[in-house]
This record gives C-alpha cells, structure tokens and sequence, in this order.
C-alpha cells in the first residue's frame, strides 16, 4: 500500500519506515509531487495534524497521515502545546524556547510536564486519530546535546537522565512520537 506522511523531514520519513515494514510504501510530500509548506495555523495539535492530513487527501486523493507535537506543562495550563516550536516567536529557536519555558518555571516546584503527539490519517475515506504520550518533569538547567527541540530539559518519568541525554535509539523506545507512529502502525497492518 502507497501512503504519504505529509512531511518534509526525512528523519521522521525513515523512523515511520523502518516501524512499517516491506508491505507499505511510504512517501513524503515531495515524492507525491507537493513542494508546498502546509498550513497548520489551528488552535489545537488534532485540529493542525487534521488540517496537513486532509490537505493532502484533498488535493492528492492518497491515504495519508499527518503529525503534530507539543510539549505540555501542567502548572503552565498545558503550554507552550500547540506553539511549542514558536513559543519564544517566529525565530523557532530552541535555545530561546528553551531559556524561555525556564524563566517561566523559575519559582515553580510543579515542574510536570508531557509531550504529545497526534496523528490524523485518512485510510480508505475514513479519517482516524492515534495518540502517543510521555509524563515527565522539565529539569532546572540543560543537560545533554542529543535529540532536538525541548529534549535538553525533559526528563522522562522512571529516569534521571534528559532525552537529549539519551541515544536516538534510547529515546524513541518511549517516545511519545514513536508510540502514535505504533498505534498507526498497528491500525494498518489489521486493517489493509
Ligand atoms: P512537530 O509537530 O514535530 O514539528 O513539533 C513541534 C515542536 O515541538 C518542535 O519544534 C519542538 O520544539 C517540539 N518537539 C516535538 N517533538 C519533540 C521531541 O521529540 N523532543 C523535543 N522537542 C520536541
């Protein structure tokens, strides 16, 4: 089966490979011919996922999926969420996000937070949603140079290291990415 992750990064195009296997023949936007950058200007992660996926099933009539990610952190009501990757502005600077979201936890002993992922895919005209979760608290200084994004300052719950502490391989183990990409991965493999 052809399916398209709407996405130009081909980091994410190859860890969702890897987990599908021989059967699917996975694409990104540039290999359906799509060279645009798509719109995700909803308030919500389902609502921006739903948004690239559906794009993509309009216009290109191909099962398709689409991600979004926040980081959530409790005593801040759950941002920076839906604007993690501009919390600190347009510049989408990890290092100002970063330095940010700790100014902002300064006096804080809350320190509770979870990133989630959601996936919006459209499978033979039917529209699904998969979700992945990982709780863990924000550290009070950056550790570590792995990963990208927040990771410096997430510590996943059960472990004392940051993610960006951890190898690749490490990480996505319990990624709140790679368990929505699983969820996707086990709705295909018993439905196609
Ligand atoms: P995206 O939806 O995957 O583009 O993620 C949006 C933003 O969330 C990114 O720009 C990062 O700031 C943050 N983010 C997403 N996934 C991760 C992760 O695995 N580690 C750290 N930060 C992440």
């Amino acid at each position: 089966m052809k399916l398209c992750f709407a996405t130009n990064n081909p980091n994410k195009i190859k860890e969702v490979s890897q987990l599908l296997g021989e059967k699917f023949e996975l694409l990104g936007l540039k290999d359906i011919g799509c060279n645009e950058e798509l719109r995700e200007d909803q308030s919500t992660l389902e609502g921006n996922a739903q948004q690239k996926a559906e794009y993509i099933f309009d216009h290109y009539h191909i099962n398709c999926f689409a991600d979004d990610t926040g980081l959530e952190v409790e005593t801040l009501n759950n941002e920076p969420g839906v604007f993690s990757a501009r919390y600190a502005g347009p510049q989408r600077s990890d290092e100002d996000n970063m330095a940010l979201l700790l100014e902002r936890l300064n006096s804080s002993d809350n320190r509770k937070a979870r990133f989630r992922t959601v996936i919006c895919a459209f499978i033979q005209n039917q529209k699904h949603f998969f979700e992945g979760t990982v709780e863990g608290e924000i550290a009070k200084a950056h550790n570590g140079n792995q990963g990208f994004g927040y990771d410096p300052i997430f510590i996943p719950k059960g472990y004392s290291q940051t993610f960006a502490q951890m190898s690749l391989a490490e990480k996505n183990k319990i990624s709140h990415r790679s368990i929505a990409v699983k969820k996707l991965v086990e709705f295909l493999k018993t439905n196609s």
